[in-house]
């Protein structure tokens, strides 16, 4: 076999919850045979049931024919377990988001799959070198991230780890192809390229509820720029309680002020979307986010407790503090090598994140705007809030050269 030529004909998906759903599909959608394990057999009944149902759905719609969704729904078939896998060319795990979890999983599998055989983690940022570890066959390891729901969304981050070998990404971005995915390398750190921008984008909408703005101040404003969605209605339809019970589960984090909302939400069980409640009501049967002021008060109450004077804040500063924080997160991860290429970061956005087609992503947007506005502003932030706004070396540099992302 030659180095480029490892074709994926048969997977495995470890794990049967939301996400192994979503990429069951994009195999078998994809023409590739999954074997299927889930250490819950109810959990693994119930998802065999709703990826028929899904493809039932599809031929309702028109969009695929009986046949066609008889030959997918043939493709997948329910594995016992792992011994039952051990001839797969590769296997994709989307089992709970615990690192000791994932490595005894790959310690496992790498004792029983062939060599060639390729190991991937659908982890949303954990660190695929310390999985890799686990295994003697680091260079067949890697991260495809899905986004969810896998089966619709375009977005796949592979990640690749400091032992990835060339062959095991070109397989994989063959496989995304097959899958009509938009895939996009990056290198291995906390989040990755999507996530890791998130968290200081949501930091900032977090840090203006309690500085004296309300969520759908927030929302109105960046979708006004044009994103699909805000944050706040974002972590209504992720779910607010994932992050929460993930900082319980860790003994960290629970403490800082910007998740003090989010933490009253859930105690009192207003988990977003799922549970008829969040930052947002939602009537029964419905996905249309209804303004509550209940929440108000709550986001009233808790800035005071934690003794913010509250000011008006609008939708200028909104949009100045998220984008900004976006940029200079992007700024980084391009100056790190994470990512190969400002493009790889506006794809990234574009396509898991909502981010305003038009604008062209934000390392785009930002050379739309000019690099040394860019860095003046960023300058501007950091004198009013503070180091975190510290510009990026890179942005400085640019700046300087009167260059852009896009012309490194
Ligand atoms: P989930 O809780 O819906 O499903 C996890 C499944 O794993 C369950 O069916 C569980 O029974 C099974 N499982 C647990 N331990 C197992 C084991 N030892 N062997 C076999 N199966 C086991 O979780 P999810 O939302 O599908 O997330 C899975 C992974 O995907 C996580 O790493 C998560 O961070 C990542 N991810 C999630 C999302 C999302 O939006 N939900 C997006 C991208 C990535």
């Amino acid at each position: 076999m030659s180095q480029t030529s490892f074709e994926i004909q048969q997977a495995a998906v470890i794990g049967a919850g939301t996400m192994g759903r979503g990429i069951v599909m994009c195999l078998a959608n994809a023409g590739v045979s999954v074997q299927w394990v889930d250490n819950n057999p109810q959990m693994l009944e119930q998802a065999l049931m709703a990826v028929a149902e899904t493809y039932a759905h599809n031929v309702r719609q028109g969009r695929i024919d009986q046949a066609e969704a008889d030959t997918r729904i043939a493709r997948v078939s329910a594995a016992a377990d792992y011994a039952t896998i051990r001839n797969v060319d590769l296997v994709i795990e989307a089992v709970y988001e615990n690192l000791e979890l994932k490595q005894k999983i790959f310690r496992e599998l790498d004792g029983l799959l062939k060599p060639e055989a390729l190991l991937a983690s659908n982890t949303s940022a954990l660190d695929i070198d310390a999985i890799a570890a686990a295994t003697r066959r680091p260079a067949q390891v890697l991260g495809l991230h899905f986004f969810s729901p896998a089966h619709i969304m375009k977005l796949l981050e592979i990640v690749r780890g400091a032992q990835t070998s060339p062959a095991a990404l070109e397989a994989a971005l063959a496989l995304g192809k097959r899958m009509g995915k938009v895939s996009v390398v990056s290198g291995n750190c906390h989040g990755f390229i999507g996530n890791r921008m998130l968290h200081p984008y949501v930091l900032e909408a977090r840090k203006m509820l309690l500085e004296g703005a309300y969520p759908q101040q927030v929302d109105s404003a960046l979708q006004g720029f044009g994103f699909a969605m805000g944050p706040f209605r974002m972590y209504d339809v992720v779910g607010i309680d994932l992050e929460w019970r993930a900082r319980e589960l860790a003994g960290k984090g629970q403490d800082a002020p910007e998740v003090q909302i989010d933490n009253r939400l859930c105690e009192m069980g207003r988990f977003g979307q799922k549970s008829g409640n969040g930052y947002y009501h939602y009537e029964p049967g419905s996905r249309q986010a209804e303004h509550d002021p209940e929440v108000d008060a709550l986001v009233l109450r808790v800035s005071e407790e934690l003794g913010f004077q509250r000011r008006d804040i609008g939708p200028e500063e909104i949009l100045e503090r998220c984008l900004l924080a976006l940029v200079n997160e992007g700024a980084k991860i391009l100056q790190e090598g994470i990512a190969g290429s400002a493009h790889d970061i506006d794809l990234v956005y574009l396509n898991g994140y909502g981010f305003p087609a038009k604008k062209g992503g934000p390392m785009a947007w930002a050379d739309h705007q000019g690099l040394a506005d860019i860095h003046q502003r960023l300058l501007a932030l950091e004198t009013r809030q503070g180091d975190q706004w510290k510009p990026a070396r890179l942005i400085g540099e640019l700046a300087a050269q009167g260059r852009g992302f896009a012309d490194r």
